[in-house]
């Protein structure tokens, strides 16, 4: 893609929350795939990372900034409070995407392998757009996690959401897969669901999961729930279609049901017993329940679209010193 002659520039993109504990390691790890990168002539020597703080509590950010003040490689940008992993990493994509040619994605914490990024340059020269980083093996995750994660890329997949399997927000995008990014306004972001719409051309490259290098993990059940939930309702309008569904069965059961109970009324069989009206009672009343709570889901995040609020708010921005600051184009 790049002009003959012309290495790519490349920011490596990492959200970080309260990662004080993994980010001394981070910085390295990554700074040295960097200046190897650039030996090899994969990439720009202007390459760089850009930290986004995404309102910790501890000492994040001023690591970032005494890191910055050091290695020339590192930028920050901070965001004026928590936002969650989604939105910190647009931030930061979007940040981003003036001063490169490609931007990967990764976690802070060392469990996506920064030698992969390797693979990811080497796809990246061959033409493609985006290249996902696919986890083989994830042996290093609890079996719960595990099969919580197998079970929500499963549901994904049927409710027709083209998401990649075991790929979680390891990657890499050209200039352009970035630019039409930007183009996704929705508020309720869902990276992984929304990056297949681009289309372009993709690839994959796999790797092994690693252990968290320190600290713990920011998603606990609870909000890995969130994330599953939001991931489906905002991508799949399947779950809306099901309780239509249901509601038509129930309704050719119930027409079954009075036939029935008319037909033994006639053969003069007397009333039978309340207990099974106040069965399908309570049970049509459940089904009416979660229909309403599904459909006010979507009003919600219909609700929420129209507002257009910002996704983030940049509280503090340090520029590598290798950053290129042509911003104007
Ligand atoms: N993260 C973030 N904001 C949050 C939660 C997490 O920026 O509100 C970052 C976190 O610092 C890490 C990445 O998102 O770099 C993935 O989080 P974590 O490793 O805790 O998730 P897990 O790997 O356990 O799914
Ligand atoms: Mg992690």
């Amino acid at each position: 893609m790049e002009k003959q002659g012309h290495l790519p520039v490349l920011g490596i993109v990492v959200p970080c929350y309260n990662e004080e504990e993994v980010l001394p390691e981070t910085v390295s790890q990554l700074t040295r795939m960097l200046e190897r990168l650039v030996r090899e002539k994969l990439i720009a020597d202007g390459s760089f990372m850009l930290f986004v703080d995404d309102g910790s509590r501890d000492r994040t950010w001023e690591l970032i900034e005494k890191y910055r003040s050091s290695n020339p490689r590192v930028s920050g940008l901070k965001l004026a409070r928590n936002v969650g992993h989604q939105n910190a990493l647009l931030a930061g994509l979007n940040r981003a995407r003036n001063r490169v040619d490609c931007a990967v994605s990764i976690d802070a914490d060392l469990q996506d392998d920064p030698e992969v990024i390797r693979e990811f340059m080497i796809k990246y020269h061959e033409g493609f757009d985006i290249v996902y980083g696919i986890r083989q093996s994830r042996e290093t995750d609890t079996a719960f996690k595990r099969s919580t994660a197998q079970t929500f890329y499963k549901l994904m997949r049927k409710m027709g959401a083209d998401i990649e399997y075991n790929h979680a927000d390891y990657r890499l995008m050209s200039k352009r897969a970035l630019e039409q990014l930007e183009r996704f306004k929705e508020v309720n972001l869902f990276l992984r669901g929304i990056v297949p719409m681009i289309g372009f051309n993709t690839t994959r490259v796999y790797f092994d999961r690693k252990e968290r290098f320190a600290g713990e993990s920011k998603y606990p059940l609870k909000k890995m729930l969130a994330f599953a939930w939001d991931g489906i309702t905002s991508l799949s309008v399947t779950p809306i279609r099901l309780v239509t569904a249901a509601g038509f069965i129930l309704f050719l059961i119930s027409v079954v049901a009075a036939l029935y109970s008319v037909i033994q009324k006639l053969a003069g069989n007397t009333v039978t017993g309340w207990t099974s009206l106040m069965l399908s009672l309570w049970f049509i009343g459940g089904i009416q329940l979660i229909s309403l709570g599904l459909i006010g889901e979507y009003i919600g995040k219909i609700y929420k679209e129209v507002k257009r609020r910002p996704l983030y708010i940049v509280d503090k921005d340090l520029h590598a010193a290798s950053e290129s600051e042509s911003e104007s184009d």
